[in-house]
């Protein structure tokens, strides 16, 4: 084939008519009759395929036979307008080469099942269809977006340690990581030697940069993380998985207030982002899963987020329950709210997202500032309609007495976190923070049901194939 360069199919789909174009991608589908193949092909670069019409006796019967869903093709040919329906314009075939075949025989998406759950066992091929490919360009897209969003406000980028000792503040299990033979561990007094172990000390995988994150925030004024998070969870939920993606903004001279209203602008920022850079990819999940999916993504950029304590959220509930509601779990003051609670406040009750906060101190982390009633802390949720948590952070506690007084309270360990109760002591601040689970924001901008699906290769309890 004479060299050409070769055009996207979304470049292709807006172009004008009239060039001589190379197309390259995969074969969606064929149809057609003797005298004329419809070829709808696929790149990835778009949900939308670009039609390529191959008059049969220019081409070699044998090689039209290898066109086969699946096949991988580069196609030469003029970009002419479509007298069809449903595309501005096509290709006009001139040279076809099989680039790669595809035995239609065995290709797994030819299945009759192509339910989620099905796909997920066949890591390639869900990659390929129409949806995978929406899920993981938006997938990008929201990436891109959050480094904008950060660069543009002058924050840092800060890469905190995957492997790490600190289990910052209990936010979940931890996956141990060690080089020890764990048929023979070496022991001391009876208990497991970590002294030869490879860091010469227990370390698992993060839960949180955010212990880290604060280190730099005191530092260099606004930091946030963008990484992979580890959580050895058994709750085999659609909203939670092993190894997920968090982005973790941490403010020096930020209060609650200023918290929470980053915290809003910057999930409205990636909704609008994906409604004017995505749309396609959005219309496509709207219309074949979620017709709702659309509205609801611009329901959330014309209000304000609704604002309240969790106190006034407990009285919420136990007012429904009262009128008749049932919940699964009991709600009352001093308990953790479930995701049928959180459904609740934004789904029913507001109509709107929430932000949730003063929290009891009990059921947060040590490090949230203490609140004058000696009860509550200034802690920060911020509530999503069809999911609930997406956001969870907090104002930190600034004063090293109060902060240590809290450790001491809670049993903890003062000695493991000295490098971090330095902050407190060398110049504190006001600071705030708050962890954004991207794989939760990718259910709300996606719609998609399960976090299994919006990220390429889901670990979860009993599954981590490929
Ligand atoms: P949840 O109560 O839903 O388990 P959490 O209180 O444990 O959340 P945080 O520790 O506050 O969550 O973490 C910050 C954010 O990280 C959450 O708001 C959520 O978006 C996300 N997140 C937490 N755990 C997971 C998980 N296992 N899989 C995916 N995202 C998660
Ligand atoms: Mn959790």
């Amino acid at each position: 084939m004479e060299r050409l360069a070769r055009t996207k199919v979304k470049d292709l789909l807006g172009s004008q008519p009239g060039t001589e174009v190379l197309a390259k991608g995969w074969v969606r589908t064929k149809r057609g009759n003797k005298q004329l193949k419809f070829i709808a092909l696929n790149d990835g670069s778009t949900v939308n395929n670009i039609q390529i019409v191959a008059d049969t006796s220019l081409f070699d019967e044998e090689l039209l036979k290898r066109v086969t869903t699946g096949a991988s093709l580069a196609v030469k040919g003029r970009l002419v307008e479509s007298l069809g329906s449903g595309q501005a314009v096509e290709i006009q075939a001139s040279e076809i080469e099989v680039l790669g075949d595809c035995d239609p025989m065995r290709y797994p998406l030819q299945k009759k099942d192509t339910s989620f759950e099905y796909l997920r066992s066949v890591a390639h091929m869900r990659l390929r269809t129409n949806t995978f490919g929406a899920v993981l360009r938006l997938r990008h897209a929201m990436a891109f977006a959050i480094h904008k969003f950060f660069n543009d406000r002058g924050f840092v980028y800060l890469n905190t340690p995957l492997i790490t000792e600190s289990d910052a503040e209990g936010a979940g299990d931890m996956f141990q990581v060690t080089t020890l033979d764990l048929a023979n561990v070496p022991t001391h007094g009876g208990k497991v030697d970590f002294s030869k172990d490879f860091f010469g000390k227990k370390t698992s995988l993060t839960v949180s940069g955010q212990l880290e994150g604060e280190l730099g925030a005191t530092a260099v004024g606004e930091i946030y993380t963008f990484g992979p998070t580890f959580r050895a969870e058994n709750s085999n939920t659609p909203r939670h998985l092993a190894e997920f993606w968090m982005i973790e903004p941490e403010m020096a001279f930020y209060d609650i207030y200023d918290n929470m209203e980053l915290a809003e602008a910057f999930v409205k920022y990636l909704v609008q982002y994906a409604l004017d850079n995505n749309y396609d990819d959005l219309k496509f999940l709207n219309d074949k899963y979620d017709d709702g999916l659309i509205a609801r993504l611009q329901s959330v950029l014309g209000i304000e987020f609704q604002r309240v304590t969790y106190t006034e959220a407990v009285e919420i509930l136990e007012d429904a329950v009262a009128k008749g509601h049932k919940f699964e779990y009991p709600v009352h003051w001093g308990t953790d709210f479930q995701s049928e609670h959180e459904r609740y406040l934004v789904e029913t009750h507001f109509g709107k997202p929430v932000i949730l906060i003063d929290f009891p101190k009990d059921i947060k982390a040590f490090y949230m500032k203490q609140n004058e009633d000696g009860r509550t802390v200034r802690g920060m949720d911020v509530l999503f309609p069809k999911i609930g948590e997406i956001i969870g952070g907090s104002e930190r506690e600034a004063s090293l007495e109060k902060l240590e007084a809290r450790i001491d309270e809670l049993g903890m360990s003062r000695k493991n976190l000295e490098w971090y109760i330095d902050t407190r002591r060398y110049g504190t601040v006001p600071h705030s923070g708050f962890g954004l689970g991207f794989e939760r924001l990718l259910l709300f901008v996606t719609g998609m049901n399960n976090i299994r699906d919006v990220i390429p290769f889901p670990r979860t309890p009993k599954n981590a194939e490929f």
